[in-house]
């Protein structure tokens, strides 16, 4: 797997100063490199036995779509403040850089339902928090969460205690 990492791109001082935005575009553009992380992925989320994939806006879709496909489940969006067209219940959280707020359909988890959480990235581990508490709220049970990249030295997965959280490429 260490070999996708030459996918991945260090962008310096973006969106803010002092951040390296790791940038998952070469992965995405190349066929090899994208299936090679879809199947790892698919892997891991068929072994959490979840009932559902919840991808978080923007680059979460992108991932949480193709395995949602990839393992024949469906699609929950998580959206930024304002996107979803039905009744909605949010959250707001911090950033690595600055704040957010998410949202979910009311009605998007049946009670007890197994919920898999997918991003592109786990940082200080906000957003996947926030996206857990949404899923909590409406009953459902958080079965873990994947992503493609870890800051490990963030220490995001502490926030996501006692969940399961499986990444493929740490830094
Ligand atoms: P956090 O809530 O701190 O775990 O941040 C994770 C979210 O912010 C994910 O949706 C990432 O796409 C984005 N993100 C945070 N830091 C970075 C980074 N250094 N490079 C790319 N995306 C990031």
């Amino acid at each position: 797997m260490q070999e996708l990492k030459d996918f991945i791109r260090d962008i310096p001082d973006f969106p803010k100063p002092g951040i390296v935005f790791k940038d998952i575009s070469p992965m995405l553009k190349n066929p090899s490199a994208l299936k090679k992380t879809i199947d790892f992925m698919a892997e891991k989320l068929t072994s959490l036995k979840p009932d559902v994939v919840l991808g978080i806006e923007s680059r979460g879709f992108i991932f949480g779509g193709a395995l949602a496909v990839a393992t024949a489940k469906g699609f929950l969006p998580a959206r930024k403040p304002g996107k979803l067209p039905y009744k909605t219940d949010q959250v707001s959280y911090d950033l690595e850089y600055g704040s957010n707020c998410l949202e979910l359909h009311i009605d998007a988890v049946e009670p007890g339902q197994r919920v898999v959480i997918v991003d592109d990235l786990l940082a200080t581990g906000g957003t996947a928090s926030a996206c857990a508490e949404l899923i909590r709220r409406q009953k459902g049970i958080v079965a873990g969460h994947l992503f493609v990249v870890e800051l490990s030295f963030l220490n995001g997965r502490t926030k996501l205690d006692p969940d399961p959280v499986y990444s493929i490429l740490d830094y």
